[in-house]
Formats: structure tokens, sequence, C-alpha cells
């Protein structure tokens, strides 16, 4: 990472340094073009503990991007694989069992720490003299021309490249300032997040179960080791998150029964408020929006990230390719391709995880039998069973080449 003086001309800008920002400063100053980050916090307490104490669901295709740029061996250690997914409604015939020996060798994805991956993130930057990080610093001011774009920095750098990626999250302050509109909508929920210790392992098997008030999620961690993302309407999560340890423990050992002998708790909990966030557009003159900045989905299928890396990994592709065509990489074609490439995949997730989110909240018994007969007839046909397990997987699609293992 370049220390003062910083260079003030870069050929890309990115503002939010969190695990898509950086991902994307990583994927593009491997390339030899230099890359400014501007992130709001200070990048040692962006990789502390107490943080945010989440984990993510990284699919298939996108360790082989963290592969791919040098990453994944600094978060190899620290990921478990999952093996298997049951996914299914308590007390009910709709379960569907999803084995990844039926798609091949590798693992359906792997569990990992968001502060491990930060980590691995900021070491892997560090490494990096192309990579000039401003933290913590925000934008005070953006001007804009025909090729290119200016920032002014709270900490006093004046940066300028050929084009500004957005990786600010759900709540972008940037976008706002240049005007891009966003629907959004409340879940009314808010998502809790804790590890829990287990006396039986777990075998590499993650759990989503569909209760009415909520799905709830246990995901395997290193070690006997699990960690829930349980979502519960607002009102009920707050209750929840009230009562003390012992009692939350016994509420989620009531939820999911003691196939993993007795809970314990490992460190603190959080909570979330869910909401989903859509850009009316993810580029505008010499600016991208990337990740949770272009759109924020519900945390049910365990895909938010997965989708900010295909991002990542079809941006990176454009700017590479007009890179070595000496063409500029943050002109109205290449932005243009880059929103085309990402917008039905983007809206895709949008509906699928709000859609299954709203099916499963419903306890109607017509609905309710509907859903038990859809999990069983997808359980009982393995192609079914196939075609979801490589959509988890993130190998649909039209794929970036980072994506499908190949370099940039
Ligand atoms: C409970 C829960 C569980 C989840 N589980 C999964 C999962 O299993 N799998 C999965 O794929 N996804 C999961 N997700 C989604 C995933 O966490 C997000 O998609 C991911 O964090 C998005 O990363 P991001 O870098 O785009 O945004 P963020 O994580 O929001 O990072 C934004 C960064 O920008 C910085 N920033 C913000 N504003 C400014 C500013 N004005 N100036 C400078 N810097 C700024 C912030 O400090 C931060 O570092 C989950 C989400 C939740 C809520």
């Amino acid at each position: 990472m370049a220390t003062s003086p910083a260079p003030s001309r870069f050929d890309t800008l990115i503002v939010g340094g969190g695990l898509t920002g950086l991902t994307l400063a990583i994927a593009i100053g491997r390339l030899g073009a230099r890359v400014a980050v501007i992130e709001a916090q200070p990048l040692e307490v962006l990789a502390s503990a107490p943080y945010d104490g989440r984990v993510t669901a990284i699919a298939l295709g996108s360790k082989r991007l963290l592969e791919g740029i040098g990453v994944w061996p600094g978060m190899a250690d620290a990921a478990e694989a999952i093996l298997d997914i049951e996914v299914g409604e308590p007390d009910s015939l709709g379960m569907v069992h999803y084995d990844h020996s039926e798609v091949g060798d590798e693992p359906l994805g792997w569990i990992v720490e968001n502060r491990v991956t930060r980590q691995a993130l900021i070491e892997a930057a560090s490494a990096l003299d192309t990579v000039h990080v401003a933290a913590p610093a925000r934008i005070d001011d953006i001007e804009r021309d025909a090729g290119s774009v200016e920032l002014g920095l709270t900490n006093g750098e004046r940066l300028r490249g050929a084009f500004l990626c957005v990786c600010e999250g759900r709540q972008s302050a940037t976008r706002e300032r240049l005007g891009i509109g966003a629907r959004r909508w409340s879940y009314d929920q808010l998502g809790i997040v804790c590890t829990l210790a287990h006396e039986r392992p777990h075998g590499g098997l993650a759990v989503e179960r569909f209760f009415p008030d909520g799905p709830f999620a246990m995901l395997p961690m290193r070690g006997n080791r699990s960690s829930i993302v349980w979502a519960l309407e607002t009102g009920l999560a707050r209750d929840v998150t009230a009562l003390d340890d012992a009692a939350f423990v016994a509420e989620v050992q009531d939820r999911f029964g003691d196939g993993l002998g007795r809970l314990s708790l490992e460190g603190p909990r959080w909570s979330y408020p869910l909401q989903l966030v859509w850009a009316d557009s993810y580029v505008a003159d010499r600016v991208a929006l990337v990740g949770d900045a272009a759109r924020g989905i519900h945390p049910i299928a365990g895909q938010g990230w997965n989708l900010a890396l295909r991002d990542v990994a079809a941006l990176a592709e454009i700017v590479a390719d007009r890179m070595r065509l000496g063409l500029d990489p943050g002109d109205g074609t290449a932005l243009g391709d880059y929103a085309a490439w990402r917008r039905f995949d983007g809206l895709a997730l949008v509906a699928v995880t709000d859609g299954i989110n709203r099916l499963f909240a419903n306890d109607l018994a017509p609905l309710r039998l509907a859903r038990e007969l859809g999990l069983a007839a997808v359980d009982h046909t393995p192609p079914a069973r196939r075609f979801f397990m490589r959509h988890a997987m993130g190998l649909v699609g039209d794929l970036p080449r980072l994506m499908r293992g190949e370099a940039l």
C-alpha cells in the first residue's frame, strides 16, 4: 500500500473500503492500474472482532475469484466447508436435502467470519503498491468532466481518476449526492446474529428453517461451532434480543432441536435491521455502483456478497479488457457494458430473496401445503436439486472469467 506523500492521479477511484471495495481494489490493482480507496472507518476498526460479528457464506464461484486475486490463502485456514444444506419448514414433510457430492467434489460453499475476510483483504491490498487507501476519510466534494472525476477528501487529499466506483453499502451517501435514486423498503425484521458452540460436530451441514415469524439459519463454522442468522419481525426480535444469554440459548435450542447436542453462546449477539435497497441505475457519468450500493438484498439465501463479487468480477474484467486495448475504462461504453451485464442477476436475486421471505412468512393453510409439496418435489427430483445447488454455488449465468476460475 502506498504511504504518504499520496499520489493524486489514479486510474480508478473507489469509495467504501468494505468487503466489496477492497476486493475490487485488489482485482484492479493487480492489473498494474493505480487505485485509490476512500474508507470512512480506520482499517484497524474494520478488521477488529467487535466490528460486526457476521459470517458470510462464500459460494464456489466467489471462492474462485478470491483465489484468482490471491486473497483466499489468507482465509482458507479459517473457512469451514458447507458439504450439505437442509432447507425446509419445521414439522412438515417439505424438506430438501442438498448433498455436494451430487454436483462434484467441491463443497457447496464455505463459511468465513467477515473479520477474517477483511483482514485477508487488507493484507492483500497492503501488499500492492498500486493501491492507496485513504482511511479514515470521506468525500467532501466531487467534480466530473468528460474524461475524469476529481474528489476532495475530508483528510485534505485531492484525488483524480478515470472513474469512481461507489462501494459504500446500501445507505450510500455518494449515490444520493450524485442524484441516483433508490427504491427501498424495510422488511420490518431484524437479523439476529451470533456464534454458538455445540456438543456434537455439524459435519459441514448448513440448516435453513422457515418459521412463520421468520427464517432461521444455522451455519457451520470451524470446530464444534455454528453461526446463526435469525430474522424476526422487529418487535419480536427486540424481545428475543432482550432475553438474557441462558433464555436466548434456550429459545434457539427450542427452535433448532438437539441434533447438535447442548448449545452454548460464544461471544456477543448482534442485530441488523433488514431492508431491501435497489438503485434506479447501476451507473452514471464516470460512476459505477458496486455491491450493496447497487442493491442490498435480504440475507435469507446468503447471497448478498456473492452477488457483489459478481459485480466486482464483471467490472474488473471490463476494465482489464479496455486497458489492454488502450481504451478509457470509465467512459459511457464501458460503464454501459457493466450495467447491462449486471442488471439481470441483481434483479433476479432481489425478486427471489424477497419472494422466498414473503412466501414462507405466510401461514395460510393452502399456501403452506403448496410449499410443502414444492419442497418435497424438489427433494425427490435430482435434476432440480442439482439446478438449485449450481445456483447457490454461483456457477450459473453469464459468469465473468474470475468466477470461472480463469485469469483476469
Ligand atoms: C445478517 C446478514 C447476514 C448476511 N449473510 C450473508 C451471506 O451469508 N452471504 C452473502 O453473500 N452475503 C451475506 N450478507 C450480505 C453481505 O453482508 C453484504 O452483501 C456485504 O457486506 C456488502 O458489502 P459492501 O462492501 O458492498 O457493503 P458494506 O459491507 O456495507 O461496506 C460498505 C463500506 O463502505 C464504507 N462507507 C460507507 N459510507 C462511506 C462514505 N460515505 N465514505 C467512505 N466510506 C464509506 C463503510 O465504512 C464500509 O466499510 C449478509 C448480510 C446480513 C445483514
